[in-house]
């Protein structure tokens, strides 16, 4: 939509009030709102004032105008206010220069598509992210049911708990077992199809739903593949739709990537491939259908891995979800057979679907940081023709720690993640895509506010254990 087709749109969908999103650093939406009254074409030009200093990560006080753009192709019918309100995706930018803010996750990701564009090799990079996410029961609404505090999810988590049954529910998936048998045992179908049908509404393509390993109502929704900046902005209406659903029905969701103790995570697979002029480049004829470019872009997600996580595993938590046992892959290798593999070859004869899928990083990722990155490792790869090493078609479960001896894994903390990108990121700061004030900042903001107050806390563990 251009700036015209924006006012004619929210004249025609009735618009009373105007909804502004942006992404704070850590990547959740921001938003504040004015009256369509306030609302005109000029907005797209001269943007809206407002102080960056109260964003987390962002500008200190006595440097914080900033000033934020609508991007009107993002244009949409907010479908939760009651009045009905047009939303708008926003860009920050300086209000003296209008250069975009080097710490804006969107203006990354733009840069990374330019990036693309620049380095000759491809013109589009496509993303199919696989997110998954936990179902429990609201608290608030419980203690409206006058339910126990404590029935975090009172449908399905039970059973591992070992807890009494009031009153006894029947067919809860048992441990792992929640992949996927049909109703009663899903009892979350309408709650997942409901979802489905407000992702729908905002226009964001859904491939397939369904109930995952984990009980707690763990479910994945997926969605078909899009450019890199358009998959960050459909990230973020996914995350949103999704937990307002949820809400409005008396659950709540959660995207951090291992809240039940022994059983699977939630992770975030993401399938990519880079085209150039309507041909994808990853399809070939060596391994698994890939071409040379596809190998060498795998050669640079490994080889930059550990740094890599620091995007998109950025949680403190992320690393309770990647330990063996839980399908959470932590070795560094590609296979087209076995999921075991944090790189697989989804196994296909369309020249089209040929892609890598790196099922490593999981959903509290920031997507446009997570993918931004992404591209940048495998790009690195290719420009500087790095061997990804030979194939691992094994159960790499099943390997003992001789045969696994070799192959790299995964950071084992955010800290080590942190460490290694402060070592590792002149991949990233080609064509100022992340800038040294980003990483700084990201290094800085992530030791201070989550690994310390995580690491310095007493946990219930210890207070078991000692
Ligand atoms: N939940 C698993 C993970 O953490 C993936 C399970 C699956 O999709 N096969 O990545
Ligand atoms: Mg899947
Ligand atoms: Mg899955
Ligand atoms: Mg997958």
């Amino acid at each position: 939509m251009t700036a015209k087709e924006v006012v004619a749109f929210a004249k025609e969908n009735n618009c009373q009030m105007v909804d502004y999103k942006f992404l704070d650093f850590v990547g959740i939406w921001q938003h504040f709102s004015t009256p369509i009254t306030e609302f005109s074409e000029d907005i797209f030009d001269e943007g809206i004032g407002f102080d960056g200093s109260s964003i987390r990560g962002w500008q200190p006080i006595h440097n914080s105008d900033m000033l934020i753009m609508p991007d009107p192709a993002t244009a949409k019918v907010d479908p939760f206010p009651e009045i009905p309100t047009l939303s708008l995706i926003c860009n920050i930018v300086d209000p003296l220069t209008r250069e975009g803010y080097s710490r804006d996750p969107r203006y990354i990701a733009q840069k990374a598509e330019a990036y693309l564009k620049s380095s000759g090799i491809g013109d589009t990079a496509y993303f199919g992210p696989e997110p998954e996410f936990f179902i429990f029961d609201d608290v608030r609404y419980s203690l409206e049911q006058n339910q126990s505090f404590y029935s975090v999810d009172s449908v399905e988590g039970i059973w591992n708990t070992g807890r009494e049954e009031f009153p006894n529910l029947g067919y809860k998936p048992r441990n792992k077992e929640g992949y996927f048998p049909v109703a009663p045992t899903d009892s979350m179908i309408d709650l997942r199809n409901e979802m489905v049908q407000v992702l729908q509404e905002v226009g964001l393509n859904i491939e397939a739903v369904h109930h995952e390993v984990a009980t707690g109502g763990q479910a994945e929704i997926d969605m078909r593949f899009d450019s890199l900046l358009n998959m960050g902005d459909n990230l973020q209406w996914f995350k949103y739709v999704i937990k307002n659903v949820a809400i409005r029905n008396g659950k709540t969701v959660t995207f951090m990537p291992k809240p039940i103790f022994n059983d699977n995570g939630s992770g975030m697979h993401c399938h990519q491939s880079i085209w150039k002029d309507g041909k994808n480049l990853f399809a070939g004829d060596g391994y698994g259908g890939l071409s040379k470019t596809a190998l060498y872009y795998i050669g640079g997600i490994i080889k930059h891995a550990k740094a890599l996580c620091a995007f998109t595993n950025p949680s403190t938590i992320s690393y309770k979800r990647l330990v063996p046992g839980f399908e959470a892959p932590i070795n560094l290798a590609y296979s087209n057979r076995n999921r075991s593999a944090s790189l697989r070859i989804p196994s296909t004869n369309n020249e089209k679907a040929k892609r890598v899928e790196y099922r490593t990083p999981d959903p509290s990722c920031n997507g446009y940081l997570a993918f931004a990155a992404q591209l940048m490792a495998g790009l690195d790869g290719i420009e500087n023709k790095i061997d990804p090493g030979q194939p691992l078609d094994k159960d790499i479960y099943g390997l003992s720690p001789e045969e696994l001896k070799d192959v790299p894994q995964v950071a084992t903390s955010l800290d080590e993640a942190l460490t290694a990108l402060k070592e590792d990121n002149a991949w990233l700061l080609k064509g100022d895509v992340f800038t040294q004030d980003v990483i700084d900042m990201w290094i800085e903001y992530k030791t201070e506010n989550e690994i310390a107050p995580v690491r310095n806390r007493p946990t219930p563990t210890e207070f078991a254990l000692y």
